[in-house]
């Protein structure tokens, strides 16, 4: 595994290479040791893991938190002794309006379940108010404000409104509900800035295994960089990622602004001159919306839109499954809200299609299963991610059930996931 570190007052920053389970359960195990001064010496201590769980589209497409990340780092503050942890996260509010669970889609909660700790969608917690832009008040969750440690885990995705979501972006998770995801979603930029200045986490935990190019936050393409940034600066670490991704930092908007507010100042330069991450570099396409879309949501007249879409008779119709699908191909909306849950029965593996010297479906299982040997194993903690099906070069194995919303994103990724992973 090939890893970088690099220390600076103030800053210090590791960036590691990881490509399996055993790759990711490594690096995190010396991140625990090298931040060790940032835990909290009471085993009781609330430490809040903070993923972006922003659609239900899993780690592989490159939308989402990978498993394999969130598994490793609840083991290794386990093994520490850390009794109280959370996974928190609020997500997407038109999932949360459609009532779809993401979460238990992503299979976190099955996660969350055998490692035995608290799972929390954030979008249903008391909420505390704080100020945004223009005198806007919204609520984020308690969790957030009160942990004794909070981690920040991004995932690495373009974002067509703001140029890139990292560390910064995934605070927005923080918000309560679709309501005040809302209020704060104009002046998107500074708002994202208002919420870093009220909710600092200790350590961010950037994953940028299946990172995600093209038209993110949602509907791009995987981008197999094998890559986790880790650090405790969210400005820096954001830089660092647009550096690898070949973005000029300024085309990032909450940096740009960051840096007109005074917020990245000489130092940040300084140090990032001092920094050779030439081996990480590999240029991300830019997310590039459609003509309709970039049109729509161009700063002049994205509140035009933001002032119709949050009209009743307009959430209405959007909730509908013939307009919210219109929508989707339109590329006005990111995501696609299917109802059908996945019913997994089992995996199934052939083993006359099974490559000699292949170890993918191992690399990829989040739950450090023996596969292919352990797939039909009964008893075993498979948590039904689907990784290693999804993976696997030659589709020994094979799935048991029905697939439900997973439908779509074997239709969107299916070719590409194989190909990438
Ligand atoms: S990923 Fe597929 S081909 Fe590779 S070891 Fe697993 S079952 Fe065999
Ligand atoms: S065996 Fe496959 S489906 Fe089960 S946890 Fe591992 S990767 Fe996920």
């Amino acid at each position: 595994m090939e890893s970088l570190y690099q220390t600076g007052t103030p800053f210090r920053l590791d960036l590691f290479r990881c490509r399996s389970l055993r790759d990711v359960t490594e690096a995190i195990s010396i991140v625990l040791e090298q931040y060790s001064e940032i835990f909290p010496a009471s085993k009781d201590a609330r430490i809040l893991i903070k993923p972006n769980l922003n659609s239900n589209m899993n780690a592989l497409t490159g939308n989402t938190t990978d498993l394999r990340l969130l598994s490793a780092l609840v083991q290794g503050l386990k093994k520490r002794g850390y009794q109280n942890i959370v996974i928190g996260e609020g997500t997407n509010s038109g999932f949360y309006r459609s009532k779809i669970g993401v979460i238990s889609r992503l299979r976190v909660d099955s996660l969350a379940r055998y490692y035995g700790i608290e799972l929390k969608d954030l979008n249903y917690s008391e909420g505390r108010e704080i100020s945004f832009a223009g005198g806007v008040k919204a609520r984020v969750a308690r969790e957030c404000l009160e942990a004794d440690l909070f981690i920040n885990v991004p995932k690495l995705k373009t974002h067509f409104e703001v140029g890139m979501s990292v560390c910064l972006k995934n605070l927005m998770g923080c918000l309560v509900g679709q309501e005040n995801k809302k209020k704060t979603h104009q002046s998107l930029a500074e708002n994202i800035l208002h919420l870093n200045s009220n909710i600092k986490p200790h350590l961010h935990i950037v994953d940028g295994i299946i990172a995600m190019d093209g038209l993110g936050p949602t509907r791009g393409k995987p981008k197999n960089m094998g890559l986790i940034v880790v650090g405790t600066d969210p400005f820096l670490i954001d830089m660092v990622c647009a550096r690898i991704a070949q973005f000029g930092y300024r085309s990032v908007t909450t940096l740009k602004l960051a840096e007109d507010k005074g917020l990245i100042t000489k130092d940040y330069h300084d140090f990032l001159g001092s920094l050779d991450i030439s081996s990480f570099i590999s240029r991300f396409e830019e997310p590039k919306a459609n003509p309709l879309a970039s049109f729509i949501h161009s700063p002049k007249r994205q509140k035009y839109f933001l002032a119709v879409r949050n009209t009743r008779l307009f959430s209405f119709l959007a909730s509908t499954r013939f307009f919210g699908y219109l929508l989707f191909l339109s590329g006005l909306r990111q995501d696609n809200f299917i109802t059908d849950d996945m019913v997994c029965d089992g995996l199934s593996f052939d083993a006359s299609l099974c490559r000699a010297g292949c170890t993918k479906c191992s690399d990829y299982c989040p739950m450090g299963l023996t596969l292919p040997e352990q797939i039909k194993e009964q008893g075993s903690p498979c948590i039904n991610c689907l990784y290693c099906f999804l993976v696997c070069p030659t589709k020994a194995i094979g799935f048991k059930g029905n697939l439900g919303f997973m439908a779509d994103q074997l239709r969107q990724y299916d070719k590409i996931t194989r190909e990438v992973a």
